[in-house]
C-alpha cells in the first residue's frame, strides 16, 4: 500500500525530530500535498491511522495544508502559480512547461505536547 509506507517515512521524520527536541507525545503532523502528487488525503489519513499506533504520533493528528502548483515556461522563463487543472504559463500562456512544486508531499511541522506521562519521581527520592 503506497500510503503506508508514505506514513512509516513520516513517522521516521517525525520521531527523529521529535527525540530532537526531547519531546516524546507529538500532537499534529502538518503536511503539504501537492495536488498532483497523486496522493489522496483522505487515503494518507487513513493509512496514517494504522502506521502510527505504538509510535510517538500514537496519538496525533495528521493535518493537510494545500500546497500550490508553480511551473517554470520553457517558453519565456517565467515562474507562475497555476491550478491543477490548467497547467500553463500565466505570463504567455505557453504549455512548455516543468512543474516546480506541486507534486510533493511535504513535511511543514510537527507539534509536540507537553508530555503527561513522564514517570514521577518516586517517593524515595525525596530527602527528608
Ligand atoms: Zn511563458
Amino acid at each position: 500500500m503506497h500510503e503506508l509506507s508514505i506514513c512509516q517515512a513520516l513517522l521516521t521524520q517525525v520521531s527523529e525530530i521529535a527525540r530532537r527536541h526531547a519531546g516524546n507525545n507529538v500532537g499534529r503532523i502538518v503536511v503539504a500535498v501537492g495536488p498532483l502528487s497523486g496522493v489522496e488525503p483522505s487515503l494518507l489519513a487513513a493509512a496514517f491511522r494504522l502506521a502510527r499506533s505504538g509510535s510517538c504520533a500514537a496519538k496525533a493528528e495528521l493535518r493537510f495544508e494545500p500546497a500550490p502548483v508553480r511551473v517554470r515556461c520553457r517558453e519565456c522563463g517565467a515562474e507562475s502559480e497555476c491550478r491543477p487543472n490548467r497547467i500553463f504559463c500565466a505570463d504567455c500562456g505557453g504549455y512548455r512547461i516543468e512543474v516546480v512544486s506541486g507534486d510533493e508531499l511535504r513535511l511543514l511541522r510537527i507539534e509536540l505536547s507537553a508530555t503527561d506521562d513522564v514517570p514521577h519521581r518516586p517517593p524515595s527520592e525525596r530527602t527528608n
